[in-house]
């Protein structure tokens, strides 16, 4: 019989999984608390193993077409004057020519084309409860749907409610990373064109983000917090509050942000964080993507390891029939490349968040030196895993 499988969460790590468990044979359901995919949304990266990832699902050709090809990253200092324009890759280190960036709706969209007909998905539901007392996991859905699986995938994100089932709250997994972040879109009055303006005060950063040439803007206000504001994360009233207090005398653009974030309607603020947990599966349960080893935006490789961990663990399944030893081989298979991209982190907000007026002085001074500079090669962390070739079922 074949081996069912249900996958929470229809973005990014799910719908990849769900592309390889049918090919190696499985009945696959995604459930997606959503009430259709997620469109739009920020650019994210696709780099390194991931692309190879990408390549041998085939639309390789069709995220080239929707690269944003970035032309350049301007930072400037808290009075708006410029420090430095770099190429994007200077600072994220990524290959040109190879490595990606698409909107997060674009590569959602691609995933999901390539398996709408094969998998079941079920928009607008979400796992109740999960009981693996008998034969196989008996779940019970929002809607009252009652279904039984052979395995359960939680790729439902960074605030995965499956992991949260399974393993406890999430507050043992999280490290804060002592920054904040509000992002929304706003209208593009400036005229940017493919490229990141980004202003800088100690501790505080906002970031305008022109994917295209179009007429809206991806916004980012950035902040230091030590301590997650734990009063606020459910509050977006409070949120809005927050930002426009910790931004109220920045200079630049940053008082029309703030004025744009106050009437968007697509306003998402969080902690920038990591998951970090000592298993990803338990009995006929395992975890994918940001709902097990988030890497935060700091490291732009949130995508990537969902990209590589659902081929990992697909292919584990199929090399594996029991479902002990497959979960052991994708833990042990991807470990250590979730760990060397999580360690990136720390690279990423010395670059893009300095908090201190002297570690901002620090990253300036780099920055004009790379003007000067060959621009860095690749990350090695981005292209340590060298994929296997992907298993028929045993
Ligand atoms: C502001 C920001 C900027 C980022 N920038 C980058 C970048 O530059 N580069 C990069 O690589 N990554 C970036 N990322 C991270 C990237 O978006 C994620 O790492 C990546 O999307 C992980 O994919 P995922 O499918 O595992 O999780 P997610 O994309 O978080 O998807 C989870 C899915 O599960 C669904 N879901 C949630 N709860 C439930 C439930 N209870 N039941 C059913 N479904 C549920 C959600 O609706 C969603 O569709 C950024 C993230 C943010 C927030």
């Amino acid at each position: 019989m074949k081996r069912r499988v249900l996958i929470s969460g229809a973005s990014v790590s799910g719908p990849a999984l769900a592309y390889w468990l049918h090919r190696s044979g499985c009945a696959v359901t995604v459930v997606e608390k959503a009430g259709a995919l997620r469109d739009g949304g920020y650019p994210i990266d696709v780099r390194g193993t991931a692309t190879e990832v990408v390549r041998r699902m085939g639309i390789l050709p069709q995220l080239r077409s929707a690269h944003i090809d970035l032309r350049r990253c301007t930072f400037l200092d808290a009075d708006g004057g410029m420090v430095a324009s770099v190429s994007p890759r200077a600072v994220a280190g990524g290959v040109e020519g190879q490595d990606l960036e698409v909107r997060r709706g674009d590569l959602a969209r691609a995933l999901h084309a390539l398996v709408r007909d094969d998998v079941e998905f079920l928009f607008n539901d979400s796992i109740n409860t999960l009981d693996q007392a008998g034969e196989g996991v008996d779940v019970t859905f929002h809607s009252g749907r009652r279904r039984t699986f052979d395995l359960v995938v939680g790729a439902d994100g960074m605030h995965s409610r499956t992991r949260e089932l399974l393993f406890g709250p999430e507050g043992q997994f999280h490290r804060h990373l002592g920054h904040c972040f509000a992002i929304f879109t706003m209208p593009n009055t400036l005229g940017l064109s493919r490229e990141v303006m980004l202003w800088n005060a100690p501790g505080k950063a906002a970031a305008l983000y022109a994917a295209g040439d179009g007429d809206e803007l991806h916004a980012f206000l950035t902040f230091h917090r030590p301590e997650p504001p734990l009063d606020v994360l459910r509050n977006p009233v409070a949120q809005r509050e927050l930002v426009a207090r910790v931004f109220a005398d920045a200079g630049w653009e940053v008082p029309g942000m703030v004025d744009a974030m106050r009437d968007a309607d697509d306003l998402f603020f969080d902690t920038a964080g990591q998951i970090r947990m000592p298993h990803w599966s338990s009995g006929r349960f395992a975890l994918v993507g940001d709902a097990a080893y988030a890497p935060s935006f700091l490291t732009g490789q949130g995508s990537s390891l969902a990209l590589v961990g659902a081929y990992m663990l697909a292919n584990a399944l199929a090399r594996h029939r029991d479902h002990t030893a497959a979960f052991a081989a994708y833990e042990g298979g991807v470990r250590e490349f979730v760990a060397l991209n999580q360690a990136l982190v720390e690279d990423g907000a010395a670059t893009l968040f300095p908090t201190t007026a002297r570690a901002l002085e620090q990253r300036n001074a780099m920055l004009r030196d790379l003007v000067t500079m060959p621009s860095p090669t690749a990350r090695p962390a981005h292209s340590a895993l060298a994929l296997p070739e992907f298993a028929s079922m045993p």
